[in-house]
């Protein structure tokens, strides 16, 4: 692609995985932290192709070593405006995986980079993915005219990169949540990461941004006016079908056409019977506990184990891929903040375990009455505890479950209604000749007391 850069840059590298035993380093990632960012900036505060290194590089890095890493983006433009952060950064997830020997995972504060041995022979530094990033911005945005990347490596300047990437991600989500899917005409849909989840069609509306966090209805917005024909697009709303669902008919449409016909039908705001497909880039995961009739929430931050003894990356296994999964749903934490998040299916009040690292951030957007009822990972780290917890909190769903109960006894009672007998007899006396019963006489009777007799048919017959 350049000569300054020592590796190829291309398409054909996209899917490109990186395994530990080819892994020269690890940057961010679970067992680290970073953060990315992308921000819209005056002409004048862009050094045009500047790609700078706060801290080591990766010829200074350990093989084998795992690092801290922070990206940040600075652009300017006549025709940029805000608005299109949230899409160009989420290009970085793209642009980074079509460099040889680099991979990027997820997006904002849960990003993961890797950079193969084979790579890093061939001399690949941080320096160098800066300048491949810098030209695939400019070639496929030509709105874009400056451009400049810093990376962070020093582990305070990455500290300080993610306090202030947060800040904004805050405030990008918090705009997007004054909006509702009733106040708008029309959604968005991107398509970006069918590349891996073929199926997957993310409807993106003011109450609901794509599962990555990173596109909002705002976003969405601003990316169709810089590039129509772009893997983001307009979905005519067409009728409310179900609005606590959060079925549309335009949605339903469109996700049909560009699923190929494997999704028909979507409920925006429920994790049961339609729910959203789910690609791989989910920044949490919604799942239902049915031992508790009540639901879960795991984001990929988290180290531990879910109550159902496994782990996010388990989870996320069986939920990505663009199906949609019954009782599994991945989210972006911004739909946490949302005033619709699963209102279908009893909204926070349906909540029962996450996080505490997940709980705090998200706290403002717990209903006040709720938040001390969710447990965490400290309260209940399996199922039984789980149930203990939620008995002690007197969580609502204890009255669903206790409602289901009555339901079972009431169906049960009903069974036994059903089953009356036929016929009661203080006394029945049968003779029983030839039962082979042993040590008895030829010839004897049975006499029953009090006899209740069942049958599945009676058959009544006039004599003559
Ligand atoms: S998760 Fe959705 S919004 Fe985010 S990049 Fe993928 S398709 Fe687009």
């Amino acid at each position: 692609m350049d000569e300054e850069i020592p590796v190829d840059v291309g398409l054909i590298y996209e899917g490109e995985r990186i395994r530990k035993s080819n892994m020269y380093v690890d940057l961010a990632g679970p067992k680290s932290k970073g953060a990315e960012l992308l921000l819209v900036v005056p002409k004048d505060e862009v050094e045009d192709g500047k790609v700078e290194v706060i801290g080591p590089d990766v010829d200074e890095m350990e093989e084998g070593g795992r690092y801290p890493l922070g990206i940040f983006v600075k652009v300017a433009g006549d025709k940029l405006e805000e608005d299109l952060e949230g899409v160009f950064e989420r290009k970085l997830h793209y642009f980074c995986n079509y460099i040889q020997g680099f991979m990027h995972l997820n997006s904002r504060d849960i990003i993961w980079c890797r950079i193969s041995k084979d790579s890093a022979k061939k001399g690949l530094k941080l320096y160098h993915v800066g300048k491949a990033l810098i030209k695939l911005y400019k070639t496929e945005f030509d709105v874009i005219e400056k451009i400049q990347i810093t990376f962070y490596t020093d582990d305070k300047a990455v500290d300080e990169h993610i306090a202030r990437a947060r800040e904004v991600y805050e405030k990008r989500d918090a705009r997007a949540s004054a909006l509702k899917d009733e106040d708008v005409d029309v959604f968005y849909s991107c398509l970006l990461c069918q590349s891996f989840a073929p199926t997957h069609v993310c409807a993106i509306t003011p109450s609901r941004s794509g599962g990555c966090g990173a596109v909002t209805w705002f976003e969405g917005r601003a990316a169709v006016k810089v590039d129509p024909n772009g893997p983001i697009t307009e979905i005519p709303k067409g009728e409310v079908i179900d609005p606590i669902k959060g079925e549309f008919s335009g949605i339903n449409e469109f996700v049909k056409e560009k699923s190929n016909g494997a999704i028909e039908r979507v409920y925006l705001h429920s994790i049961f019977d339609y729910p959203h497909t789910s690609c791989g880039c989910f920044e949490a995961i919604a799942f239902y506990i049915p031992e508790v009739d009540g639901i879960g929430i795991v984001h990929r931050d988290f180290q531990g184990v879910t109550p159902f003894g496994i782990p996010f990356s388990t989870m996320a296994g069986q939920v990505g891929g663009g199906v949609q999964s019954q009782g599994f749903l991945g989210i972006s934490i911004a739909y946490l903040r949302s005033p619709k998040f699963l209102q279908a299916d009893g909204g926070w009040n349906r909540i029962v375990w996450m996080p505490s690292q997940l709980k705090e951030r998200v706290r403002e957007a717990i209903p006040e009455e709720m938040y001390e009822k969710i447990a965490t990972e400290l309260e209940a780290s399996d199922l039984e505890s789980l149930k203990d917890w939620l008995k002690q909190k007197q969580h609502p769903v204890l009255e669903r479950l206790d409602e289901e109960a009555e339901e079972e006894a009431a169906e049960e009672e009903t069974r036994e209604q059903e089953a009356q007998p036929v016929a009661t007899l203080p006394e029945l006396t049968l003779p029983a000749q030839g039962m082979p019963i042993a040590g008895a006489p030829t010839e004897f009777t049975i006499t029953f007391k009090n006899a209740k007799i069942y049958a599945e048919k009676v058959i009544i017959r006039r004599k003559g």
